[in-house]
């Protein structure tokens, strides 16, 4: 078998496993494990916060409206969303039922931690040349205490975890945008995804358009 069918037989294990994961209480919340999906040779791989209503219900991660956010930015960005590989930070949906909706509650530490191990597995097979955190909660599990977004947006920095790790928003705080200032923060997404289209060495460190 070829190195990249063992890679994806791998996959395929680890989501069977992680199908039955109980190691934080989350399980409870969510409906089902949303774990990652993508070519087991992707070179880019994208990590999200958590699956949303969405996601949690069919299963699939970035198939709700964030997800179509993050579509449109890839494409603008001239990469092939069916290269890359997309997962979460945490496998379940954190929420607070209200009514007949349910609330997104941000995933505390503890959570990311729970959950990384799945991360890491994602990563040693997949083996990508350079990583996305999108948003805060990614960039908790990826990089150092110190790392922020609104500071480190556009920057490639080296992670603990093996590949260098682009920092970026989350697709969802662009529709939580003003309407006049969307267009302007879609740019800035598109700008940040832009780097991954130059060799990764040449970014390392760097701040977009710097
Ligand atoms: S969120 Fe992660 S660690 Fe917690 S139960 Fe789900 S898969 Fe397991």
């Amino acid at each position: 078998m070829t190195g990249g069918g063992q890679a994806a037989l791998a996959l395929a294990e680890l989501r069977r496993a992680a199908a039955g994961c109980t190691d934080c209480e989350l399980y409870r919340e969510g409906t089902q494990t949303v774990f990652g999906e993508g070519p087991a040779a992707a070179r880019i791989l994208l990590v999200g916060e958590q699956p949303g209503d969405r996601e949690d219900r069919e299963g699939h991660p970035f198939v709700g409206p964030a997800g179509r956010i993050l579509d449109r930015a890839l494409d603008r960005a001239s990469i092939d969303r069916d290269a890359v590989y997309v997962t979460n930070a945490v496998k379940h949906f954190h929420n607070e039922p209200r009514g007949k909706k349910r609330i997104h509650r941000k995933p505390n530490l503890s959570h990311i931690r729970a959950c990384e191990h799945w991360l890491r597995s994602e990563l040693e097979v997949v083996r990508p040349e350079v990583v996305v955190a999108l948003g805060a909660t990614a960039v908790q599990a990826l990089l150092p205490r110190d790392v922020r977004v609104t500071a480190d947006r556009g920057r490639i920095l080296p992670s603990e975890l093996g590949p260098p790790v682009l920092v970026t928003v989350h697709p969802s705080s662009i529709l939580r945008t003003a309407d006049e200032d969307r267009a302007a923060a879609m740019r800035a997404f598109v700008r940040d995804l832009a780097i991954l289209t130059r060799p990764v060495g040449a970014t390392s460190g760097g701040h977009a358009g710097s």
